[in-house]
């Protein structure tokens, strides 16, 4: 089975994916993740990508297409797996066409495309009450999922901040952008695809059962 997720920052898009890939044992393929990895493993690509993102620039299209390329191809995987729900990706119409002619190569398919929505002051919400730890970067809520020590890392003691993307005026930015350049993909989604849409304000347990039953598994 092979699944598109899509949702705002904040919909919770990437828990969920990480959910359901373990639960239908088929591979997760989140483009941060895949960025991430790149540079860690100093690969050419992930060479390249490190300088953009030093320099605080969009890692381009293309770069982040080939690397997906490359895991959807990846043999190995291939083999161990019967499918992948890809996370973070695509972001814009034009990536959901180049994704397109990649499945083309790979003989590949979309089954289905997730849709989690969520209302925008859920979103802000529920970001702006995200705190990070500046040391380890393990995540926390100041409603669900407090620190035992006001402001201090349960795992290291490092100091948590509210990060400057999860600032009310930030997200706020995040959310037209989102908007502008995502919802197109969601449209042309609709006219190909089977897209199941769920509501993102639910807890997530019953995201996932709820995603998990509109897949058909
Ligand atoms: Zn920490």
């Amino acid at each position: 089975m092979n699944l598109v997720i899509l949702g705002a920052p904040g919909s919770g898009k990437g828990t969920q994916a990480a959910r359901i890939a373990e639960r239908e044992k088929i591979r997760h393929i989140s483009t941060g993740d895949l960025l991430r990895e790149a540079v860690a493993k100093g690969t050419a690509v992930g060479k390249q990508v490190a300088g953009i993102m030093a320099a605080g620039q969009l890692v381009p299209d293309d770069v982040v297409l080939e690397l997906i390329r490359e895991k959807l191809a990846d043999a190995e995987e291939r083999a161990k797996t019967n499918g992948w729900i890809l996370d973070g990706y695509p972001r814009t119409a034009r990536q959901a066409e180049a994704l397109e002619e990649v499945l083309k190569t790979t003989g590949e398919t979309i089954d289905a495309v997730i849709y989690i929505d969520l209302d925008p002051d859920v979103v802000v919400n529920r970001l702006s009450k995200r705190r990070t730890c500046v040391a380890c970067k393990a995540v926390y809520h100041l409603v669900s999922n407090r620190p035992a020590i006001q402001g201090k890392c349960d795992a290291c003691g490092g100091e948590i901040v509210l990060r400057e993307d999860d600032k009310p005026e930030t997200i706020m930015k995040r959310l037209e952008v989102y908007k502008k350049e995502t919802l197109p993909v969601l449209s042309l989604y609709e006219k190909h695809h089977k897209v199941h849409r769920v509501d993102g304000s639910k807890p997530i347990e019953e995201v996932t059962s709820e995603i998990a039953g509109l897949i058909g598994v």
